[in-house]
């Protein structure tokens, strides 16, 4: 029982650390958060330079519905944070030939199939009919599961409808059989490039995503995404919890196999529990001692790592014409770059790359008269900086945008700020300096992932985007919820 109000540490203070932090001091418990940076969102942040607002990592608000129930389950609603607008036309990707502009209304994407493939509609309605039904299992049953061990998916009505999910089959193998067209085939994959492992390594199960894309729809947190961290730490804040920023976390103390508390800025402080959301590689490698370590080296070398980004952040001093909020230059090779990732672990040839442009939405974001632009390229985890490539990279951006804008861009540019490989080492401690956490292929999913509780240091819990439910913001803040009903459960018990 909860004799006197029990103390947590938790690590972190992006999404997953937040959730962790309300449901904990929602529940009695006194929470304290530490996070290295200057502020909450962690992955998540924004920075504000030369008059633009940039958000740091994400941009794709998906599944609305996740963030309504959280914010909801103590008693709010996102829209007491912050307004929600749902985009249309949700995206567009660019092929070297055509673009396809997928509209927010699923009739339509459905018409637009089959005039690039006829007869396509028919093989989508069923594909998004069953991932309906996997997204309404998976997101009802399964990730909410701590997922600590198999035996609690040993329940007749759950193993029946594992049959239901496709995990035995990939979805790319899925896909190939119901449509031809090979553009068609990367719109329906692309989504899952977000849970870090190639289609053809990703179980079918996570179609799910493509209900979320096609049916939840794309939307946009007016201000910036930056405003659902806002909402989480103000949340926080009303419910009790301490922030403690520019505070990294040096070690975990352990005391006869029990967490005895933490220390930052080479002072131990005491707490009852401590909940990590840190990269999980670095708290078991660098925060806790040798002998309390769970998994080793070669068990981490041997992890599928989701992509990290080469990213730039960019100030333009003109809108940009023929672009959308959201647009994916697959104007290349897709099934080479990816194979660049993960095959050949290199700097990419010729890289598909995504825009983000929140100012054609948001006018708060950028100068008037100028754009907000965001473009991130997905490449190897653990590839070693190389200055060549990247300005090589930049290069081809460049040329791009102005191929498909039709506007000269080079000297346009009024503000640009690069984020790679080592920055992500640097800045979020991140294990191979991945932007996305641990792959979700199938041997890294629900109780194959690393554990949510340590398995012999009593009061030690895990969350974020290398436990279950795996990387996106909507996993990740079930992670951080999860996690802390369990420790909750534990000092209960
Ligand atoms: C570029 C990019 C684009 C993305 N796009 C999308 C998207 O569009 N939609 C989507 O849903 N998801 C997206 N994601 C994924 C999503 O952002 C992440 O899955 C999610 O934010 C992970 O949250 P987390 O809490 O697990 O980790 P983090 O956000 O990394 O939080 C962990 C925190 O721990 C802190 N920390 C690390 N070590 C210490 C220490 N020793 N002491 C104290 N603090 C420490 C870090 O500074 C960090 O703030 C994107 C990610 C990136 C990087």
């Amino acid at each position: 029982m909860i004799s006197k109000q029990s103390s947590v540490a938790v690590i972190g203070a992006g999404i997953s650390g937040l959730a962790a932090a309300i449901e904990l001091a929602h529940q009695g418990f006194k929470v304290d958060v530490f996070e290295k940076n200057e502020c909450a969102g962690g992955r998540g942040r924004a920075f504000e330079e030369s008059g633009f607002r940039f958000d740091m990592g994400p941009s794709w608000y998906w599944m609305p519905d996740v963030f309504e129930q959280f914010f909801n389950d103590y008693g709010k609603s996102t829209s007491d944070y912050f307004k929600l607008i749902r985009l249309d036309p949700s995206y567009q990707i660019i092929f070297h030939d055509k673009r396809i502009v997928i509209p927010a209304d699923i009739n339509q994407t459905f018409d637009l199939f089959d005039q690039i493939e006829p007869g396509s509609s028919a093989f989508l309605k069923k594909f998004i009919a069953d991932s309906k039904y996997k997204y309404e299992a998976g997101m009802n049953e399964f990730v909410r599961k701590p997922s600590i061990h198999f035996k609690e998916y040993l329940d007749w009505r759950l193993l029946k409808s594992v049959f239901k999910m496709d995990l035995l089959t990939s979805l790319q193998r899925l896909i190939s059989r119901g449509i031809k067209n090979e553009q068609l085939r990367q719109c329906l994959c692309f989504p899952v490039l977000f849970l870090g492992a190639k289609p053809a390594d990703t179980p079918a199960l996570y179609s799910l995503m493509n209900y979320a894309d096609y049916i939840l729809g794309t939307w946009y947190p007016e201000g910036g995404l930056t405003k659902l961290f806002e909402g989480m730490h103000a949340l926080a804040v009303e419910k009790g919890v301490s922030f403690h920023f520019n505070a990294p976390v040096e070690h975990i103390a352990v005391e006869d196999k029990k967490v005895k508390g933490i220390k930052v800025h080479g002072e131990v402080k005491l707490f009852d529990a401590v909940l990590s959301t840190a990269d999980y590689h670095h708290t078991e490698s660098k925060l806790l001692d040798k002998q309390n370590r769970q998994y080793s080296d070669s068990y981490w070398q041997n992890r599928v790592v989701a992509p990290s980004a080469l990213i730039y952040y960019l100030g333009f001093g003109e809108r940009l014409e023929n672009l959308m909020h959201h647009n994916l230059f697959f104007h290349s090779d897709l099934n080479k770059h990816i194979s660049d990732i993960y095959d050949r672990k290199v700097w990419p040839s010729d890289p598909c790359f995504y825009v983000c442009i929140p100012s054609i939405t948001d006018p708060t974001v950028a100068p008037e008269g100028k754009e907000n632009v965001f473009v991130l390229v997905p490449v190897t985890a653990g590839i070693v900086e190389s200055e060549t490539d990247k300005s090589r990279i930049y290069d081809g951006i460049i040329n791009q945008l102005e191929i498909q804008t039709g506007q000269k861009l080079r000297d346009k540019v009024v503000y640009k700020k690069e984020m790679s490989v080592a920055d992500f080492e640097r800045e979020y401690n991140s294990f191979k300096g991945n932007a996305y956490g641990l792959a979700n292929t199938l041997f890294q999913t629900a109780f194959l992932k690393p554990k949510l509780k340590h398995k012999f240091v009593n009061g030690l819990y895990y969350a974020g985007q290398f436990a279950h439910p795996g990387p996106g913001l909507p996993p990740s803040l079930i992670s951080g919820q999860i996690s802390a009903k369990l420790l909750i459960k534990e000092f209960n018990a």
